[in-house]
Protein backbone atom coordinates (compact mmCIF):
# COMPACT_ATOMS: atom_id res chain seq x y z
CA UNK A 1 0.00 0.00 0.00
CA UNK A 2 1.11 3.63 -0.95
CA UNK A 3 1.76 6.03 1.81
CA UNK A 4 0.94 9.55 0.50
CA UNK A 5 3.32 12.25 2.32
CA UNK A 6 2.60 16.17 2.31
CA UNK A 7 5.48 18.25 3.19
CA UNK A 8 4.02 20.47 5.83
CA UNK A 9 6.00 23.60 6.69
CA UNK A 10 6.87 24.59 10.52
CA UNK A 11 5.11 27.56 11.46
CA UNK A 12 8.37 28.74 14.00
CA UNK A 13 11.01 27.94 11.41
CA UNK A 14 9.54 27.37 7.85
CA UNK A 15 11.19 23.97 7.46
CA UNK A 16 8.97 21.52 5.92
CA UNK A 17 8.12 18.13 8.09
CA UNK A 18 6.44 15.57 6.14
CA UNK A 19 3.05 14.24 7.06
CA UNK A 20 1.24 10.91 6.43
CA UNK A 21 -1.62 11.63 4.35
CA UNK A 22 -3.37 9.24 6.98
CA UNK A 23 -2.51 11.30 10.10
CA UNK A 24 -5.46 12.07 11.71
CA UNK A 25 -5.78 16.07 12.60
CA UNK A 26 -4.65 16.52 15.99
CA UNK A 27 -1.96 14.78 16.08
CA UNK A 28 1.07 16.12 17.88
CA UNK A 29 4.76 16.28 16.00
CA UNK A 30 8.17 17.11 17.79
CA UNK A 31 9.69 19.08 16.03
CA UNK A 32 12.89 21.24 17.01
CA UNK A 33 12.10 20.83 20.63
CA UNK A 34 8.86 22.31 20.21
CA UNK A 35 5.45 20.16 19.99
CA UNK A 36 3.40 21.01 16.87
CA UNK A 37 -0.33 20.25 16.41
CA UNK A 38 -1.52 18.94 13.01
CA UNK A 39 -5.02 20.57 11.68
CA UNK A 40 -6.66 20.01 9.07
CA UNK A 41 -8.05 23.11 7.09
CA UNK A 42 -9.76 23.44 3.70
CA UNK A 43 -8.33 19.95 3.00
CA UNK A 44 -4.80 20.94 3.88
CA UNK A 45 -2.48 20.25 6.89
CA UNK A 46 -1.23 23.18 8.71
CA UNK A 47 0.88 22.75 11.85
CA UNK A 48 0.11 24.97 14.87
CA UNK A 49 2.22 25.49 18.03
CA UNK A 50 1.47 23.94 21.19
CA UNK A 51 1.30 26.30 24.00
ZN1 LIG B 1 10.53 24.24 12.88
Amino acid sequence: MLTVVQMVSCPLCGEYVPVDEDTPPGAIFEHDGKRLRLEKEFGAFVLAPVE
